[in-house]
């Protein structure tokens, strides 16, 4: 039984925006399309600077879990995949280990989309070097 019933997005609340600092509005929705207890998309957009920002949480919190995927076929780039910004994404295979960083966002995408997006990482790496400490 869902909490918040949102199939649509809904606007949830405003925090400040990370990159200016002004209010932000923060809109969510419930998806049940492929995790059976569902989960809650968040989206978060700032009017005055253009950030975006995305992440998606189980509606039922537990433990945490891992979800392996083997890859075998064509196919099986098509299954859809819901990462949290605290989750760890890792493909030994091609030894990519993707662990969260304070920047960290969720997405929800499939086998393909993930693979683009460490691809596309590899041939632009990022201009400025990780956060190291902080306080
Ligand atoms: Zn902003």
């Amino acid at each position: 039984m869902s909490f918040l019933c949102m199939a649509e997005l809904k606007k949830l609340a405003e925090l400040k925006c990370p990159k200016c600092g002004q209010d932000m509005e923060v809109w969510g929705r419930e998806d049940y399309g492929f995790w059976p207890e569902g989960i809650l998309e968040l989206t978060m957009n700032c009017k005055k600077c253009g950030y975006r920002g995305f992440d998606v949480f189980p509606l039922r919190l537990g433990e945490p879990s891992k979800l392996e995927i083997r890859v075998e076929d064509l196919d099986d780039l098509k299954i859809r995949v819901a990462k949290a910004s605290p989750g760890l994404v890792k493909i030994p295979e091609l030894g990519v280990e993707i662990k969260p960083g304070p920047a960290s966002e969720g997405y929800i995408s499939n086998i393909e989309g993930v693979l683009e997006v460490i691809r596309d990482s590899l041939k632009h790496p990022p201009l400025t070097p990780p956060l190291e400490g902080g306080e």
